[in-house]
C-alpha cells in the first residue's frame, strides 16, 4: 500500500472513530467468546464503568437478563445478523436503559466469524412515551367509562327527579280534588244556609265557616299554581278577548269590599286600546286580583286607582302597562324586593294583621315574566303602594271569544231547564239547591252515559258537566254531544282542579266554558245566562241568515202591546197560551211530515200561521209555513218541505225561548209594582 493511501485510510479511521464515539447509543464489538472487544464512550456511560474496566470483560453480564443477551450475539454469529432484539442495559449503580440490540457478524476474508458488531440503541425516550402515552390512553379510557357510569347515574337522577316532580304534581292534583270536594260542599251549604233565616249570632258564625273556606281554597289554588310553575307547566293561552271587559267585571268584583271600607275606586282606562287582544284573560284576572286584592286589604281609607295604558303599538301588537296603587299603608325600601319571593311577607305581623300567606305576589312574578313583562313596585310607608306591569299582546280581527266575558247580572232569564253530570251526591244536592234558587229547574245525571239517554227524551237549556266521572266522563260525553248528536246546546266544564285541568282538552271535547268549583254562584249564574243568551242569538242570527232579515230577535211585542194595550196580564196570557200550544204543533207538525200525514201536517201548520203576526215574527215565516201548506194540500212530495219544517221548528223554539223571558220579565215588573 502506497503511503499516501495508508495515510487516507487513517484519516478515514480517524473520521469513523469520531463518528462511533459521537453515537448517543452503545457501540461495542465482541468476540465469538462474547468478550467486549471494543466500545465507545456511551456503552461507559450507560454501565457506569470505564472504557478499560469494560475490554474483556464478557458483554452478557451487563444486562439485566445476561442470558437472553447471550442468546441473541449467538443469534448473530448464526444468522449473521440480529434487529431489534428488547434488552435492558443495566448501569452499576441500578439505573436500566432499554435498549433494541441489533448486532451483524464481521468474518475474515475466507468467511470465518470473527466477531459481531453490536448497537444497543437507547429507547428509553421512546419507551416513556409509549408507557405515558398507554397510560394516557388507559387514563382515557377511564375517564369514558367513569364519564358513563356518571352519565348513567345522571340520567338515574334525572329521571328519579322527574317522577319524583311527576308525583308531587299528581299528589298535589289528587289531593286538591280530595280537599276540593269536601270545602266544595261545606262552602256550598253554608251560603245556602246563609240565605235562610237564623239568629245573628247563627249567621256570624256561619260567616266566620264560610269565609275560612274561601281563604282555604284560595290557599290550595296558590299552591297548585306555584307546583305548576315549578314544574314548568304554566301554560298561557292566546285567545282573542276584550280588554276593557275583563277590567271592568273584575272591578265589580271589589266593588262590595271597597263600599265596605269606605274606599274610592278610581279607574282610569285608555280608549285607544284595541278592543279585542289576543292574550290569556284569565291569567290576566289572576294577577290583577291578587294586586286589587292587596291593595284593598293594605287600605284603611282613600282611594284605589287602576290605571290601563296603552304604551306602544305598532301594526301586530300593542304594549300595555297596567297599574294599581293604593293610599295604603306602603312597603318600606328594604321589603320591597322580598316580597315577590315565595311566603314572603313584608312584616312578620302582616299575617296575623291582614291574612294572607305571602304567595300572591310570587305567583304574580311567575305570571307576569313568563309573559314577555315585567313587574315594578313603588311604594312609600304610611303613603301607598303602586304596583305596574307591561305585557305586550297581539291584536287580532277575531271575535272575542266568550270565555273572557263576564256578563254582569242584568238579564233575568227565568223557567231555564239545567242538566247537571255529576257523580257525587253532595255536589249533586248542592247544584240543584243553588240552580232551584236562581229560578232554574234541574235534572241530575250522575255520570256522561245517562246524560246522554236524558237528552234524548228531555231538552235543556244548559248541561254543566263535571270532568271525572265513572263509565262515561265529560270529555267523552261532550264529545259525543257535539259530534253524534251534532247539538250545539251549551255546555260548562264543572272542574274541581282549574289550575291544572286540561282547559284546551275541554275546548277540543266542544264545552263551550268551564267553572272551578266550588262554584261562585254569581259566576256560575253569569255564565248560564250568557251562554244561553248567546245560543239564543246565534240561532237567531242563523234564521236571520238564511232569510236575510236585519232583527236579532226573532219576535217583536209591538203588535201584541198595542193589541192589548200594554195590559200586561192580558200579554201575559197571551204569552202564555202560544208557550202552551207552540209545543205541540211543533211535534205533531214533524210527526205528520215523518208519517206523511198530509191533511195532519196542514192542520198543524194552519193553527201556527196566525201566532207568527200576533209575536211579530218576521212574515218570511209566514210565507215558508203557507209553502208547507200548499204542499201538503196538493200532496206534493217536496224536497224543500223538512227543510221548511225544521226553520219554523228553530223559530218557534226560539220564540218560545224569547217569549219565556219576556214573560218573566212582565212578571217582575207587576211583582215591582205592587211593592
Ligand atoms: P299576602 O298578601 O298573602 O301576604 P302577597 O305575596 O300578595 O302575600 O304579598 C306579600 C307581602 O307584600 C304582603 O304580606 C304585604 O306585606 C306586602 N304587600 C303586598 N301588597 C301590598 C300593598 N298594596 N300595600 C302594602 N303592602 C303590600
Amino acid at each position: 500500500m502506497k503511503k499516501l493511501e495508508i495515510k487516507r485510510m487513517d484519516k478515514y479511521r480517524v473520521n469513523a472513530r469520531s463518528l462511533i464515539e459521537a453515537s448517543l447509543d452503545p457501540l461495542i464489538t465482541i468476540s465469538t467468546e462474547g468478550k467486549i472487544t471494543d466500545m465507545n464512550e456511551a456503552l461507559a456511560n450507560i454501565t457506569g464503568i470505564t472504557r478499560q474496566n469494560l475490554t474483556g470483560t464478557d458483554f452478557a453480564e451487563y444486562f439485566t437478563e445476561p442470558f437472553k443477551a447471550h442468546e441473541v450475539y449467538q443469534q448473530v454469529f448464526a444468522n449473521g445478523s440480529v434487529s431489534n432484539s428488547p434488552l435492558i442495559l443495566r448501569h452499576k449503580e441500578g439505573k436500566l436503559t432499554d435498549v433494541l440490540f441489533n448486532g451483524s457478524a464481521y468474518k475474515d476474508k475466507k468467511g470465518k466469524v470473527l466477531g459481531a458488531v453490536v448497537v444497543a440503541r437507547d429507547v428509553t425516550d421512546q419507551k416513556r412515551i409509549a408507557t405515558a402515552l398507554n397510560e394516557a390512553i388507559i387514563a382515557a379510557q377511564l375517564a369514558t367509562e367513569i364519564a358513563e357510569t356518571a352519565k348513567i347515574k345522571a340520567e338515574r337522577s334525572t329521571r328519579i327527579a322527574e317522577d319524583a316532580v311527576k308525583a308531587k304534581q299528581q299528589f298535589l292534583s289528587n289531593m286538591s280534588h280530595e280537599i276540593r270536594t269536601p270545602m266544595n260542599a261545606i262552602i256550598g251549604f253554608t251560603k245556602v244556609l246563609l240565605k235562610t233565616d237564623m239568629s245573628e249570632k247563627q249567621k256570624e258564625y256561619l260567616s266566620a265557616i264560610k269565609l275560612s273556606g274561601d281563604s282555604l281554597i284560595v290557599l290550595i289554588n296558590d299552591i297548585l299554581d306555584l307546583a305548576k310553575v315549578d314544574a314548568g307547566k304554566m301554560v298561557f293561552e292566546q285567545i282573542p278577548f276584550k280588554l276593557s271587559l275583563s277590567i271592568s267585571a273584575m272591578l265589580h268584583l271589589f266593588e262590595p269590599k271597597i263600599q265596605e271600607k269606605n274606599l274610592v275606586l278610581h279607574t282610569d282606562y285608555d280608549k285607544r286600546i284595541p278592543e279585542v287582544l289576543l292574550g290569556d284573560p284569565v291569567r290576566l284576572h289572576q294577577i290583577i286580583l291578587n294586586l286589587l286584592s292587596n291593595a284593598v286589604k293594605f287600605t284603611t281609607q282613600g282611594k284605589i286607582v287602576v290605571k290601563v295604558h296603552l304604551l306602544e303599538e305598532d301594526d301586530e301588537k300593542v304594549t300595555i302597562e297596567f297599574a294599581v296603587s293604593d293610599t295604603g299603608i306602603g312597603i318600606a325600601d328594604d321589603k320591597l324586593k322580598k316580597i315577590f319571593e315565595n311566603f314572603q311577607q313584608a312584616y312578620s305581623g302582616t299575617s296575623r294583621l291582614y291574612g294572607g300567606t305571602g304567595l300572591g305576589l310570587a305567583i304574580v312574578k311567575q305570571l307576569v315574566e313568563p309573559q314577555g313583562g315585567c313587574i315594578h313596585v313603588e311604594s312609600k310607608i304610611d303613603v301607598g303602594s303602586t304596583f305596574s306591569f307591561n305585557l305586550i299582546f297581539k291584536k287580532t280581527n277575531a271575535e272575542a271569544e266568550y270565555e273572557s266575558e263576564i256578563v254582569e247580572m242584568d238579564l233575568d232569564v227565568n223557567n231555564l231547564k239545567i242538566l247537571v253530570v255529576e257523580d257525587i251526591v253532595l255536589n249533586q244536592l248542592l247544584m240543584k239547591t243553588i240552580l232551584e234558587d236562581f229560578g232554574f229547574s234541574c235534572d241530575i245525571a250522575s255520570n256522561g252515559k245517562i246524560a246522554l239517554e236524558m237528552l234524548k227524551t228531555n231538552t235543556y237549556d244548559t248541561i254543566l258537566m263535571d270532568l271525572q266521572m265513572p263509565e262515561m266522563n265529560g270529555f267523552k260525553a261532550t264529545e259525543h254531544i257535539r259530534n253524534i248528536m251534532n247539538s250545539s246546546i251549551p255546555i260548562i266544564a264543572l272542574t274541581a282542579d282549574v289550575t291544572t285541568v286540561d282547559l284546551a282538552k275541554c275546548k277540543a271535547a266542544g264545552m263551550n266554558d268551564y267553572i272551578a268549583k266550588p262554584v261562585d254562584e254569581k259566576v256560575l249564574y253569569n255564565k248560564i245566562v250568557s251562554l244561553v243568551k248567546k245560543s239564543m242569538l246565534d240561532t237567531v242570527n242563523k234564521t236571520a241568515e238564511a232569510i236575510v232579515t236585519p232583527s236579532l230577535k226573532c219576535i217583536d211585542l209591538d203588535y201584541l202591546m198595542r193589541r192589548t194595550k200594554s195590559n200586561p196580564d192580558l200579554m201575559m196570557q197571551m204569552i202564555s197560551l202560544y208557550l202552551e200550544q207552540t209545543p205541540p204543533l211543533i211535534t205533531s207538525m214533524k210527526q205528520s211530515l215523518k208519517d206523511k200525514n198530509w191533511e195532519l201536517l196542514y192542520a198543524a201548520v194552519h193553527k201556527i200561521i196566525p201566532s207568527f203576526s200576533i209575536m211579530g215574527i218576521s212574515s218570511d215565516f209566514e210565507s215558508m209555513a203557507k209553502k208547507i201548506q200548499d204542499y201538503a194540500n196538493k200532496q206534493l212530495v217536496s224536497d224543500g218541505i223538512p227543510e221548511l219544517v225544521l226553520q219554523i221548528e228553530t223559530v218557534c223554539n226560539q220564540a218560545c225561548k224569547e217569549l219565556k223571558v219576556e214573560l218573566s220579565a212582565i212578571k217582575n215588573s207587576l211583582i215591582e209594582n205592587e211593592k
